[in-house]
C-alpha cells in the first residue's frame, strides 16, 4: 500500500516567523499521512531542525553538485541542510526560468544521487486542456523529465494543472481520477506493475481545506501538493486531517 503526503510548497514565502506554524503540523503529522513542509531555501536548515514528525523538502536544485553557479544550491546542499525532498519541474519553474524536460530530468539525477525524494510535478496549461491536449502533454512530461530508476522511494508525481494554482479554480473529480489514472497507467507501463503502483501521485492547485476530502477519494489520489493553503497551520491541518481521514 503506498502512504498518502501532504506536502506543503511555501514557495517564495516565509522569514524565520513563518517556522512558528510547524508546530501545529507536527501534531498533525503523526497519523496515517506523512506531511512534507518545502519552506524557501533560506530556512531548511532550521526547519529541519524544529519540525519533529514533519519531513522538510527544498523547492529546487541545480542539475550538478558543485561549481560556477551563482545563486544556485546543489541537491547535497539540501541533504546537508536537513532536506529529504525536493520539488522539482513546478510549473512556476518551468515558466519562469525556461527549465525544460531535460532540464528537470537532469535535477532528478543530482536529487537521486544526493538521496533526495524527487516530487516531480506535471501539468497542462489551460490552452492545452481546451485542445484536449492534456493527456499527452502529461505523458510528454513524464517521459521527458523522470530519468530512469524511478522507484516508489525515490519518485512522487505531482499533477498540477497550471490554471488551477493559485486561481481557485480546480477540476472536477472525474477529470482529476483521469490524470491520475493515466499517470499510474504510464508510471506501471515504464518502470513496471510493482514500481508503478508504489509511486505516489499527488494532485496540487487551489486544495483547500473545503474541497480536500472529495478530491483525496478520488482514485490513484495519493496526497496533495499545496501552496498557499500551506502556509498557515489553521488552513494545512484540516487538510492532513483529511487525508488522515481517507486513509481509514
Ligand atoms: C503549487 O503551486 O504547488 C500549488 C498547488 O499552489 P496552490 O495550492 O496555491 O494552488
Amino acid at each position: 500500500m503506498r502512504s498518502k503526503l501532504a506536502a506543503g510548497n511555501w514557495k517564495m514565502n516565509g522569514t524565520r516567523a513563518a517556522l512558528d506554524e510547524l508546530g501545529a503540523m507536527a501534531e498533525a503529522a503523526g497519523g496515517a499521512a506523512e506531511v512534507l513542509i518545502c519552506p524557501p531555501a533560506t530556512l531548511v536548515a532550521e526547519a529541519a531542525t524544529k519540525a519533529d514528525g514533519v519531513m522538510i523538502g527544498g523547492q529546487d536544485c541545480h542539475a550538478e553538485a558543485k561549481g560556477a553557479h551563482t545563486g544556485d544550491i546543489a541537491a547535497d546542499m539540501l541533504k546537508d541542510a536537513g532536506a529529504s525532498h525536493v520539488i522539482l519541474g513546478h510549473s512556476e519553474r518551468r515558466e519562469d526560468h525556461g527549465e525544460s524536460d531535460e532540464d528537470v530530468r537532469a535535477k532528478c539525477r543530482a536529487a537521486w544521487d544526493a538521496g533526495l525524494v524527487a516530487v516531480l510535478c506535471c501539468g497542462e496549461s489551460l490552452a492545452q486542456r481546451e485542445a484536449q491536449n492534456t493527456l499527452d502533454i502529461i505523458g510528454g512530461q513524464l517521459a521527458g523529465s523522470i530519468p530512469d530508476g524511478a522507484t516508489g522511494h525515490n519518485l512522487v508525481v505531482a499533477y498540477e494543472p497550471i490554471w488551477a494554482i493559485g486561481t481557485g479554480k480546480v477540476p472536477t473529480t472525474d477529470q482529476i481520477g483521469d490524470v491520475h489514472d493515466f499517470i499510474r497507467a504510464r508510471l506501471e507501463r515504464r518502470f513496471g506493475e510493482g514500481v508503478g503502483r508504489s509511486v505516489r501521485i499527488l494532485y496540487g492547485g487551489s486544495v483547500k481545506p473545503s474541497n480536500a476530502a472529495e478530491i483525496f477519494a478520488v482514485s490513484n489520489v495519493d496526497g496533495a501538493l499545496v501552496g498557499g493553503a500551506s502556509l498557515k497551520a489553521t488552513d494545512f491541518v484540516p487538510i492532513i486531517d483529511a487525508l488522515n481521514a481517507s486513509a481509514e
